[in-house]
């Protein structure tokens, strides 16, 4: 087993309860009330204790389950960076450390999709196994949540410099299986690229065999992800601009109205 905390959408649900800090990671659904019920069971034959909720932000579909779980195992810490997140017990800030279990969770301030998003990452002290981030709406697999509550600067930063600082190889769960296509958007602003059509040949196989595209690494991400690449001259040159920051606002722009083709 791998030393991801459980992870449920962008509710990130981590009990890694024994001396192992054992635990995994899956994805599914969280705007469901029976997904608390699917968390509990994950939960139970895994052998391990929950007692942690990491929350990237409130949407329903990331925080929406929160107050079910609470209810059903009181006394569970459920953190967030926006007093909007369902449940919420403790309040954290940008570098705020937690830990849970074995693992060590710095909190990273990622504002934009929304004025408190949270994304996590986690680390696993004395182990060789690479770090993980809960990305939440922020950062997807090729693709980056909408601009609901901030500006290409904000997402700028986010991206580029708060994740893309990571180390390299940090595997990135995100809130949601998007990769199709958000690589299909990544096709049109970079034809030329073989990263995306490699990545994108990959994404459909895997949709074929019913398995997950996530996680991706932040090494990857730079090397496919339109908002990752605002630095880069062919996305520049796409968006018609050269400064990073007006290219991130003008690709998001023109993804919101991004028609998927077919193929
Ligand atoms: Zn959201």
């Amino acid at each position: 087993m791998g030393m991801n905390p459980l992870q449920w959408c962008g509710s990130h649900s981590s009990c890694p309860g024994d001396t192992r800090g054992a635990a995994s990671s899956f994805h599914g659904r969280c705007d469901s009330p029976s997904v608390s019920l699917q968390v509990l069971d994950a939960v139970k034959k895994h052998g391990v204790k929950l007692t942690t909720v990491l929350t990237t932000h409130h949407h329903w579909d990331h925080a929406g389950g929160n107050e079910k779980l609470v209810k059903m195992e009181p006394g569970l810490h459920v953190y967030g960076g926006d007093s909007r997140v369902g449940a919420l017990t403790q309040r954290v800030s940008h570098l705020t450390a937690l830990k849970v279990g074995s693992l060590s969770v710095k909190c990273l301030s990622t504002p934009c999709h929304t004025s408190g998003h949270i994304c996590y990452y986690v680390t696993k002290p004395n182990s060789s196994e690479p770090p993980a981030v809960f990305t939440g709406d922020t950062l997807f697999v090729a693709g980056c949540g909408k601009f609901f509550e901030g500006t290409p600067d904000e997402m700028y930063k986010a991206l580029i410099e708060i994740l893309g600082s990571l180390d390299p190889q940090t595997r990135v769960y995100c809130g949601h299986e998007y990769t199709i296509n958000n690589l299909k958007f990544a096709r049109h602003v970079e034809p030329s690229n073989p990263s995306i059509q490699e990545k994108l040949a990959w994404a459909k196989a895997q949709y074929d065999r019913g398995e997950p595209t996530i996680p991706s690494t932040i090494a990857e991400e730079f090397t496919y992800n339109p908002f990752m690449r605002v630095r880069e001259k062919s996305v520049q040159d796409h968006a018609g601009e050269t400064d990073p920051v007006r290219t991130m606002g003008a690709i998001r722009k023109e993804k919101d109205n991004f028609r998927v083709p077919k193929d």
